[in-house]
C-alpha cells in the first residue's frame, strides 16, 4: 500500500457558485485524474480536526488550477465551515488526490448522471473528455431548483462550444418533482450503450441504478461515486505514526548509558546492569559472579569469554589473535558495551 502523504495548499480564490456552494481554487500543481478527490483537514474546536473528501471539479487537462467544490450539508460541520471560513491566502492541509471514479480513457461515449453537488467529479470528467476525446458526452443533471444548479453557465458554454458532443438535460424538482424511475429510463434510453458515471444523493443513485438495470446496462459499464463523511481521521493517524517514528529515532539517537548483560558461567545464567564506563570484569565481580581473571591488564587472557549476541568494544585486546576475535572471543577486563543488550558465555 502506498504511504499517505499530505500537502499544504494555498487558497488562491473562493468562488460563490450558488447560494449554497463554494469552489475553493488552489494555487498549486497537483497530479490527479478526472473524478479523483482531495481529503481536506478541517479544524474543529471540539476534536482538533475532521477529515472530509471533496472531489476536484477542475480538469487536469485544461490548464485549470486545481479546485474542489463544496456544497453546504444541512447541519453538517465541515461543509459549512469551509463555506463560511475559507478565504484567499489561507492554507489547507490535504491528502494526495485519491479515488478510482472516472474513465481511464476517452474512447467510449459517456452518459453522466449528477444530482446536486454530485456534479463536481462529473464536471472534471466532462471537461477532460471534451478536451482529450472525440466521443459523445450526455449529462443528466438533477437539482432542487434553478438557484441550486452548480456550474449552470459553464455547462451551457461547454455545450455551445462542443455542438453534437455535449448534451445537457437539466431536471429541476421545483418544476417536475423528483425524477421517477420511468423518467430516468426515458432519459437514459438514447444513451444506453454509453459508459455510465453517476454521482449524487443515495436515493438518486439508487433510482439511476434501477433505470440502468431495466435498460440492461451491464455492471462493468456502470460507475458510481458515493458522497459520505469519513468516520476516521487519517490526518491524526499520520500524526500518531510520525510521533512514534520521532520517539523511536530519539531513543536510537540517545547515547547508551547502561546495558544489560546476560552471562552464562558454570551452568548458571546471570543478568546484570552494565554501565558503559565500567569494564565487564568489574561489573561481574561487583555482582558476586565468580568470573575468571588474573592480570586485569590485557596481558594474560585469563578473563576471555565468548560474545553470543550484542556488541562490545575493548580498550586493549593484545592477547587475542584475529581468529579468536573473529570467533567472538573478548577480554572481560577490557570490555565496554556498545549495544543495549549483550549476551556472553564463558567456555
Ligand atoms: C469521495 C467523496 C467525494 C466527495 N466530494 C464532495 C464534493 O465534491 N462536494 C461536496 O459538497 N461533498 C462531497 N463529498 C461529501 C463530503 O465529504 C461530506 O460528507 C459533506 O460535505 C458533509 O460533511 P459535513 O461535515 O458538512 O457534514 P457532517 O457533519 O458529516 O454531517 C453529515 C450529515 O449527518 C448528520 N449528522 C452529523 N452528525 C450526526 C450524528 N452524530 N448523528 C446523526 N446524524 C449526524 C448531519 O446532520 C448531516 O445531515 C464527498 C464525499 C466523498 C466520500
Amino acid at each position: 500500500m502506498a504511504a499517505l502523504t499530505t500537502h499544504l495548499l494555498t487558497v488562491a480564490e473562493v468562488i460563490a457558485e450558488t447560494p449554497d456552494a463554494r469552489s475553493i481554487v488552489f494555487d498549486a500543481q497537483l497530479d490527479y485524474r478526472p473524478g479523483q478527490f482531495l481529503t481536506l483537514r478541517v479544524p474543529s474546536d471540539e476534536c482538533g480536526s475532521v477529515a472530509r473528501c471533496y472531489s476536484l471539479s477542475s480538469s487536469p487537462h485544461t490548464g485549470d488550477r486545481p479546485q474542489v467544490t463544496v456544497k453546504r450539508t444541512a447541519d453538517g460541520y465541515a461543509s459549512n465551515w469551509v463555506c463560511d471560513n475559507v478565504a484567499p491566502g489561507d492554507t489547507i492541509e490535504v491528502l494526495a488526490p485519491s479515488g478510482v471514479f472516472g474513465p481511464k480513457h476517452y474512447d467510449h461515449d459517456l452518459l453522466l448522471f449528477a444530482g446536486g453537488s454530485g456534479i463536481t467529479p462529473i464536471m472534471s470528467i466532462i471537461k477532460s473528455a471534451l478536451d482529450q476525446g472525440h466521443r459523445e458526452v450526455a449529462l443528466v443533471y438533477a437539482n432542487r431548483d434553478p438557484r441550486s444548479v452548480i456550474f449552470a453557465d459553464r455547462l451551457a458554454e461547454l455545450a455551445a462550444a462542443h455542438p453534437g458532443r455535449l448534451t445537457v438535460a437539466h431536471w429541476l424538482e421545483s418544476e417536475r418533482g423528483i425524477p421517477a424511475l420511468a423518467d430516468l429510463v426515458d432519459l437514459a434510453r438514447p444513451h444506453a450503450d454509453h459508459d455510465v458515471y453517476t454521482c449524487g444523493p443515495q436515493p438518486f443513485m439508487t433510482a439511476v441504478t434501477e433505470a440502468l438495470t431495466e435498460l440492461g446496462v451491464p455492471r462493468e459499464r456502470r460507475h458510481m461515486e458515493r458522497f459520505v463523511s469519513l468516520a476516521a481521521n487519517p490526518f491524526e493517524r499520520l500524526e500518531q505514526a510520525a510521533a512514534k517514528a520521532a520517539a523511536k529515532a530519539a531513543a536510537e539517537a540517545k547515547p547508551l548509558e547502561t546495558a544489560v548483560v546476560t552471562v552464562q558461567l558454570d551452568g548458571a545464567t546471570h543478568t546484570v546492569d552494565w554501565p558503559v564506563g565500567d569494564v565487564l570484569l568489574d561489573v561481574l565481580l561487583d555482582a558476586g559472579i565468580e568470573a575468571p581473571y588474573s592480570c586485569q591488564a590485557a596481558s594474560c587472557g585469563s578473563c576471555v569469554y565468548k560474545l553470543v549476541s550484542g556488541d562490545v568494544r575493548m580498550d586493549a585486546d593484545d592477547p587475542l589473535s584475529e581468529e579468536e576475535k573473529a570467533d567472538g572471543h573478548r577480554l572481560a577486563c577490557q570490555s565496554h558495551p556498545l549495544t543495549e543488550k549483550v549476551e556472553i558465555a564463558y567456555e
